[in-house]
């Protein structure tokens, strides 16, 4: 099918995009890398009046760390964050680890970070990475600047606290300290199929125990979210070597926070190859499987400086 007929603009400043935005009565979309927009107004199931493309606006392009956060401009896409060195810290590790699942290169190279917020579907990996870490969605409109913490920010499949007229100009992702480790592991039917499940966590360690801890749900709900009631089985646990064996014992901290997860946090939504149950057992085994990622991060991490493994 071919798009519905719509009017194109290409401001070069802020401005000039929220001018374009607020000042319509017509239905706006933004165009950043135009890898979920355009495939939506080819089917015909988006008929935006206007499409205001923001490519051009050199002000959302670029990243920079700024104090304890990292800054991500509106134009930054998605390859970026392919090699870990690209942000510093476990941060870069997270974010490199994720980054591989989101459909193939041709879409990474296009597609971007604000993009997915603005987007906001259920089963995007930054979009959970942001609700569990505690990320800020700065955005610009005809009254000026606001920041929205993730937590408040998704409503809904494709539903954010945005408001239409509003620009998305940067996502900030607080950094991660050494004492900090990271996993991210994915389900889903094909490669390039979005997540069944997926699970991002990072933990942190202070004095041979878990003092925080952070679990991030892929298409778990009809929203990204943050799987605290399995945090809470995590913090104040020792940070004790992993078991041997493929298998978790059940009383094991992740094992438990995997099925705190699962029963406690999850609402999954059925899907034609998924059902509800089935979610549910994927995010138990796969919150075990991303805690220990974490862990074995953790411990590669320390042992430089500890002179080996603790
Ligand atoms: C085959 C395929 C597989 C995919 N697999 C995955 C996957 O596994 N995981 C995943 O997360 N994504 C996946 N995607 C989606 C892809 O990651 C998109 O890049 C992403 O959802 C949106 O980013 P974009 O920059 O392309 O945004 P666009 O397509 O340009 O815009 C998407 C929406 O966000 C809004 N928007 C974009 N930027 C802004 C802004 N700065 N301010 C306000 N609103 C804005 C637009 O108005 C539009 O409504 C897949 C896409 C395809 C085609």
């Amino acid at each position: 099918m071919k798009p519905a007929s719509f009017d194109y603009v290409v401001p070069s400043t802020v401005a000039e995009a929220v001018q374009a935005l607020g000042g319509t009565d017509r239905t706006a979309q933004v165009l950043a890398g135009g890898q979920s927009l355009i495939l939506e107004m080819h089917l015909q199931r988006i008929r935006p009046q206007l499409v205001v493309d923001i490519n051009r606006i050199p002000e959302l392009d670029g990243m920079r760390v700024d104090g304890d956060e990292l800054r991500v401009g509106a134009l930054v896409r998605h390859a970026t964050f392919e090699s870990a060195d690209a942000v510093p810290g476990p941060l870069g590790t997270l974010l490199s680890r994720a980054v591989v699942n989101i459909a193939h290169p041709p879409i990474r190279s296009r597609g971007t970070m604000a993009g997915s917020f603005g987007w906001a579907h259920p089963a995007s990996e930054w979009c959970a990475i942001g609700v569990a870490l505690d990320a800020t969605v700065e955005v610009t409109g005809p009254d000026g600047a606001r920041s929205l913490p993730a937590r408040d920010y998704f409503l809904g499949p494709y539903r954010t606290a945005r408001r239409p007229q509003e620009l998305i100009t940067a996502v900030r992702l607080p950094l991660l300290g050494e004492n900090t480790g990271v996993g991210f592991v994915e389900h889903r039917r094909t490669h390039f199929c979005f997540a069944q499940v997926a699970v991002a966590a990072a933990l942190t360690v202070t004095d041979g125990v878990i003092s925080d801890a952070r679990i991030g749900l892929v298409n778990s709900a009809d929203r990204p979210l943050r799987a605290r009631a399995a945090e809470q089985v995590l913090i104040g646990a020792d940070f004790a070597p992993l078991p041997e064996g493929p298998r978790l014992p059940d009383g094991h901290p992740f094992a438990r926070a995997g099925r705190a997860a699962a029963q406690e946090d999850a609402t999954p939504i059925a899907e034609p190859y998924a059902d509800a149950e089935y979610k549910r057992q994927a995010i138990a085994v796969l919150v075990g499987r991303t805690l220990t990622e974490a862990a074995t991060d953790l411990r590669s991490r320390l042992a430089p400086r500890q002179g080996g493994p603790r």
